[in-house]
């Protein structure tokens, strides 16, 4: 060893040492927010809504900005009452949190210990990994088949170390969905003593009968919690909100662990606002059933295979062709200020997912892929 490297192995063992498992995260990784040349025409990456947020909640926002030297209620109790009316639950049974982010990593540090294991599946949303490692626990995978989660595979991974699974349904960045009989499947076949999580983070945009959130399941059963987010069809993603409803017992471990002022003070008065206003949930479930299928549709016109699905996004997969795989069309697409969402960490190296826009946006993105395609 020459001296300069001895001198800096001392360096990197002669400081504080994370927790092994925390340096076996890696740190998620945003969809982008600029095309090439930092001009973004449309960005599609996030799954953001193209309508903006409610009026009212906006309104609300801006009459808190004379009174933000003030706390927030530390326990969100008004914006659960408002929760609560609108879906027909106990209030008490709900806690919120800064995103449903926050929420999935209370319920990790709540329930996970080293030594213990999660399931999640093979395309799931990355922050179940981060948030089980964070809690030193260890993510189990299981795959999927045809792009959707696969009950047996994941009550086949089930051993007397597993302490949670989590379920997005539908999921990102699949955009596809177990039906409710499959969800309480894998419900009756798991231990009583593991906590399934049901993220429900696109639960307004489904319109299928044989779907279900999960909010009557979680009333009645001991071990299963929903959770749900202001920053999709709310259009709050910049406030970071969201929530879940759960057990008494659960949300009891969730408040004793979150901080004391977890949710900020705007966040509550625009989620109070937005909940209620039931016709603007409606307008953008009316958009999104207009041109989730128009996208769905023009696309594989153009021969993309895209995978069906029931939320704001669609996985579009490209052909295995020098020059018309998913990095060149992400980079026409970016020197064109259009942003588009790699899915490469998420096991889909050939895809990118794309959010429904605006009409102009869908059908910006249509054309750019056709020319794409024939280039
Ligand atoms: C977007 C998304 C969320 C929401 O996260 P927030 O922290 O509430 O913004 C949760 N789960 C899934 C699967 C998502 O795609």
């Amino acid at each position: 060893m020459t001296e300069t490297s001895s001198a800096l192995a001392d360096v990197t063992t002669n400081r504080p040492q994370p927790r092994a498992s925390v340096m076996e995260i890696a740190a998620y990784v945003p969809g982008k927010s600029k095309g090439s040349h930092g001009v973004t025409r449309h960005k599609l990456s996030s799954n953001e809504t193209p309508l903006g947020a409610s009026p009212k909640a906006q309104a609300a926002l801006i009459d808190l900005a004379g009174a933000l030297e003030l706390y927030p209620d530390g326990s969100s109790t008004a914006l659960r009452d408002a929760i609560a009316t609108v879906h027909g639950l106990n209030p008490n049974r709900i806690i919120c949190g800064a995103g449903s982010d926050e929420v999935l990593s209370l319920l990790a540090y709540g329930y996970l210990e080293p030594g213990d294991e999660a399931i999640y599946s093979e395309h799931g949303f990355l922050v179940y990994d981060i948030a089980i490692k964070a809690a030193g626990a260890t993510p189990v995978i299981a795959p999927e088949k045809d792009l959707t989660t696969d009950v047996d595979a994941i009550l086949a991974r089930v051993t007397d170390k597993t302490k949670m699974v989590f379920i997005a349904n539908p999921n990102n960045p699949t955009g596809t969905y177990l039906p409710f009989d499959e969800v309480r499947r894998l419900h009756a076949g798991l231990p009583s003593t593991v906590l399934l999580v049901l993220d429900a983070a696109y639960a307004e945009y489904v319109r299928r009968n044989d779907y279900d959130s999960g909010m009557e399941l979680a009333a009645t059963s001991e071990n299963v919690v929903m959770s749900r987010t202001f920053s999709k069809i709310y259009g709050l993603a910049s406030l970071r909100l969201g929530w879940c409803f759960g057990p008494d017992h659960v949300i009891d471990t969730l408040n004793r662990i979150r901080g004391p002022f977890n949710v900020n003070g705007p966040a509550l008065v625009a989620g109070i606002e937005a909940v209620k206003d039931k016709a603007f949930v409606e307008a953008a479930v009316q958009h999104n059933e207009t041109w989730l299928p128009w996208v769905t549709n023009e696309l594989e016109g153009l021969g993309l295979k895209v995978t069906p699905s029931v939320g704001n996004f669609v996985l579009i997969h490209f052909p295995d062709e020098a020059g018309k795989g998913a990095d060149a069309a992400d980079e026409w697409l970016l020197e064109r200020g259009c942003v588009l969402r790699r899915v490469t960490n998420y096991g889909l190296p050939n895809a990118l997912r794309m959010s429904i826009g605006s009409e102009e946006a869908n059908r910006e993105i249509v054309a750019l892929l056709s020319d794409f395609l024939k280039k």
